[in-house]
């Protein structure tokens, strides 16, 4: 059995209890540089660790090796776990790991895991939805965003959807040109969330004018959130007071 396993943001009490179990009954775990090497020290006395460390779109080995490295430790043990961060089947590719595996006739299951997409903007006190200012929300990939044929919809944002871009920081650029593009206001609100949930977490709110210059040097992980949302950090920041 693959357990395709969501490790949560960040920060250690994120992960699900059933995330919790199975790290501690599993034979080998594999993964991520994004999953907190803490939750490492869970497993059992003998469990084999992989590390098949990718990082934002830095793919050091290519998923079909690492489809390969789950497949091959499934016909090995009876329990893998597949770490992911946050949640496995946002932007996770635990979708293809999957059918990888089921192609293969090995049985897997989900865990889904707290998405930083959605963890990271509330540790910042940013809701991606609140009742008056925005009804839903858009979680986006910023890799796309750079790509000459990018898929991303622009024209689709003009709405009051509050948008996430993971995988972004490095696109940011290009990310507030477009939106400027389709008609944003050079002063909308827009925040880039550094390390959500980690002791370090830091968030930078700024415009669309001025975002690039504040935040372009913050250390990944990082994720940007565009919206009115965003002006609430100011009043419902609780976890940066903390520290
Ligand atoms: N499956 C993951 C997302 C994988 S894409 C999830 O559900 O959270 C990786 C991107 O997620 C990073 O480039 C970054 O944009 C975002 N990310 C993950 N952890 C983060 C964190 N602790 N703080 C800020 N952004 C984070």
């Amino acid at each position: 059995m693959v357990y395709l396993t969501g490790a949560g943001p960040g920060a250690l009490d994120l992960l699900t209890v059933k995330a919790l179990r199975v790290i501690r009954e599993a034979d080998v775990i594999i993964y991520d540089r994004l999953a907190n090497p803490e939750i490492l020290a869970e497993a059992k006395d003998g469990c084999e660790f992989i590390y098949v460390g990718k990082a934002d779109s830095h793919h050091t080995i290519p998923q079909e090796e690492i489809n390969e490295i789950i497949y091959r430790s499934a016909l090995k043990h009876d329990k893998v776990v597949r770490l992911k961060g946050g949640d496995p089947l946002v932007f996770g590719r635990g979708g293809e790991e999957a059918l990888y595996l089921h192609e293969r006739g090995v049985r897997f299951e989900f865990i889904p895991g707290v998405t930083s997409a959605i963890a990271v903007p509330e540790y910042a006190g940013i809701p991606v939805t609140h009742r008056g200012i925005t009804v839903s929300f858009r979680v986006v990939t910023g890799h796309e965003a750079a790509k000459e044929k990018s898929q991303i919809p622009w024209e689709n944002y003009k709405t009051d959807d509050t948008i996430v871009f993971l995988m972004g920081l490095h696109r940011l650029k290009h990310i507030v040109e477009k939106l400027l593009e389709i008609g944003k206001p050079r002063d909308f609100p827009i925040a880039v969330i550094s390390k959500g949930t980690w002791p370090d977490e830091k968030t930078v709110i700024g415009t669309l004018e001025d975002i690039y210059e504040r935040a372009k040097d913050l250390p990944t992980p990082a994720l940007i959130v565009v919206g009115e949302v965003v002006k609430l950090h100011e009043q419902l920041s609780w976890f940066e007071k903390q520290s």
